[in-house]
């Protein structure tokens, strides 16, 4: 067995020398307990706030600790009511190749409704994430504007294909041709920009939404997101789901005063975390299935092969390696 630990904080952009493979004994599960063994896990951008120590909405990750995230499992042996031996589990546990959970920290996972590991992506929390940041606070409407900056990524991808559902005209910011391609002929976005060789941002937007911008499904942050805002149209709705392109400045990178931009439109700009709607997962969960299994959502996952890779796999994140759900497979079933 094995575990992979936190050993010191990351400055700036996080290196392998900041973490730690360790070799473990397999623990034995207690009663109420399962034994699990790591199928696959999600890395996520997240999880690089929580390897410093600042305040955020989740506590930092504690040093010489394994790290936690969104991970799927095969239960080897279940002393627990309702899990049995074979169950395909998903929850919020160790980067660890086998671990025991109670019965609760874990949600076993319907395997006729989608490949398991949608769990972690489209059915999982990054669609969430996209489902109640888009239509919650976006409220996008029929003929309106949606532009989405890291629209290649896991979240970004949903987001857009929702907008187009519900009618809208939909413009994808990523940093490939290969991923923009794939936006617009694949997931049907009407036009897609490149961030990395497009000379003039502001002017690439102006041409690809001529009707302004009504809503900006923020996911990056930055000189990307100063560009879009100067496009708002009166009554503009901003979730700001992330703000990858900041989480590695030691920093802070000020940007220029959007306060006037949000007044004279009237728009809404709102943070989010998309623990704040729990209480409507089952909604967000049945409708993003329903959608899925109707072909009127599809997904993409981008997996390396092998907890050794983890690392890599994560730090990929920054490097915009991955087109959809970055996952990293760890055994076979
Ligand atoms: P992604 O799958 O989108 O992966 C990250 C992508 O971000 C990369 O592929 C890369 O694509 C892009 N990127 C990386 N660095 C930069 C940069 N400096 N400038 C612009 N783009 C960059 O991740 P997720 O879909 O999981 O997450 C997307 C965002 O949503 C993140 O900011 C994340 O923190 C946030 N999030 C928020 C949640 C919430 O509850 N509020 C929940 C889940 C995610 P490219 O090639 O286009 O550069």
């Amino acid at each position: 067995n094995q575990q992979i630990l936190l050993v010191q904080r990351p400055q700036g952009m996080p290196t392998e020398a900041d973490f730690k493979w360790e070799d473990i004994p397999v623990p034995q599960p207690a009663d109420g307990e399962v034994l699990i063994k790591t199928l696959y896990l999600s890395v996520d951008p997240y999880m690089r706030g929580r390897m410093s120590d600042r305040k955020s909405y989740v506590p930092p990750y504690e040093l010489n600790q394994p790290i936690t995230g969104g991970v799927v499992g095969e239960v080897i042996e279940s002393k627990a009511t309702g899990l049995s031996q074979g169950d395909i589990v998903v929850g919020m546990l160790d980067w660890k190749k086998f671990q025991t959970a109670s019965a609760k920290q874990v949600k076993k996972i319907d395997p006729t409704v989608a490949p398991m590991t949608t769990a972690l992506g489209i059915l999982g929390m990054t669609g969430l994430t996209a489902y109640f940041g888009l239509l919650d606070i976006g409220q996008p409407k029929a003929g309106e504007t949606v532009v989405i900056s890291g629209a290649a990524g896991a979240v970004g991808m949903v987001v857009g294909q929702i907008a187009k559902i519900k009618g809208c005209r939909v413009v994808g910011i990523a940093g490939s041709e290969k991923k923009n391609e794939y936006l617009i002929n694949q997931l049907g976005f009407d036009a897609a920009i490149n961030y990395k060789t497009t000379p003039n941002l502001v002017k690439a937007l102006k041409e690809t939404c001529p009707n302004g911008v009504d809503v900006y499904f923020d996911n990056v942050g930055g000189e990307i997101s100063d560009a879009v805002l100067s496009l708002l149209n009166p009554f503009a709705r901003i979730p700001i789901c992330g703000q990858i392109s900041l989480y590695n400045l030691e920093n802070a990178n000020v940007g220029p005063r959007i306060q006037p931009l949000l007044l004279v439109n009237k728009a809404l700009m709102k943070g989010f975390i998309v623990s704040d709607y729990a209480e409507r997962f089952g909604e967000g969960y049945r409708q993003l299935a329903e959608w899925l299994q109707a072909g009127k959502l599809q997904y993409e996952e981008n997996i390396v092969d092998g907890f050794e890779n983890t690392i890599q796999a994560f730090l990929g994140l920054f490097t915009g390696e991955n087109l959809g759900k970055q996952l990293v497979k760890v055994a076979e079933p």
